[in-house]
């Protein structure tokens, strides 16, 4: 995986930097752990997964993209037109609203899964939706997670971590996932949903899925969420204190 080097100062100047920056590849299990660590800092969570997802929502909804198979289409000019005028809310609990309407309990369909990948390498749905991802932490201390957000969105974040784990982990983990909504997929199937989403986030030439060169490195293969979760919380408990420390 390549490492993307932190940004100058004056480049980010007014950009929130109260952030916990979790990034990593598909079904590291970024959201869960995030949530748990938001809800012990009594920070709020930021999914920024979500976010691209629901976005990905509305464009299907009005025809802007299609899935056709494994295939997906783009009609720019629809995009454009969308995300121009889109309303877009997230709480900190990880509810999204699109327009108005709750698309929480749509954000994991098969069809979305199958065409977020292309829909989060616009360059216009990726622009709209870092400024409101900023918006946001800049109301408030933020747990966000997703694929660009310690290189990208939250470049001087005061803490930035890259969380992964082995594939058939991942796939693991995802497919108990999607046991927990119903859904009975073959372990074949979702490494490949893994590797596809994957190798589509890292190849994009916008914001791709990249290590920040200053992220702490975590593996949670073989550990428990709490487990995650603790080792995360020493991180940014000790930085918390070199920083108070340094500070003297
Ligand atoms: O995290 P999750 O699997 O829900 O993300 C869905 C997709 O959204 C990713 O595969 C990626 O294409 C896109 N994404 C992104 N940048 C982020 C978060 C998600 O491009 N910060």
């Amino acid at each position: 995986m390549s490492t993307v080097p932190v940004p100058s100062q004056s480049a980010t100047r007014d950009v929130p930097t109260d952030v916990v920056a979790i990034d990593g590849p598909a079904g590291a299990g970024k959201s869960t752990v995030a949530r748990a660590l938001a809800k012990a800092l009594g920070w709020a969570h930021l999914d920024t997964g979500a976010m691209y997802r629901a976005v990905t929502i509305r464009l299907l909804d009005l025809g802007a993209v299609a899935v056709v198979g494994e295939r997906v289409t783009v009609d720019a000019a629809r995009v454009g037109a969308c995300i121009a005028g889109l309303e877009l809310a997230i709480d900190g609990d990880g509810h999204v609203r699109v327009e108005g309407a709750d698309v929480t309990p749509r954000l994991r369909e098969p069809r979305v899964d199958v065409a977020v990948s292309a829909v989060a390498a616009l360059a216009v749905v990726r622009e709209r939706l870092r400024d409101t991802q900023r918006e946001f932490a800049r109301a408030r201390p933020t747990v966000a997670e997703g694929r660009d957000i310690g290189t990208v969105v939250f470049p001087r974040a005061a803490f930035k971590i890259w969380l992964d784990a082995s594939v058939e982990e991942r796939a693991r983990r995802r497919r108990v996932d999607h046991a927990g909504g119903g859904r009975d997929v073959p372990l074949a199937d979702v490494v490949a949903d893994l590797a596809r989403r994957d190798a589509l986030d890292s190849g994009r030439s916008l914001a791709p899925l990249a290590r920040a060169a200053d992220a702490t490195v975590v593996d949670t293969t073989g550990l428990s969420v709490d487990e995650v979760v603790t080792r995360l919380w020493a991180i940014v408990v000790s930085r918390r204190t070199e920083a108070r420390e340094g500070a003297r």
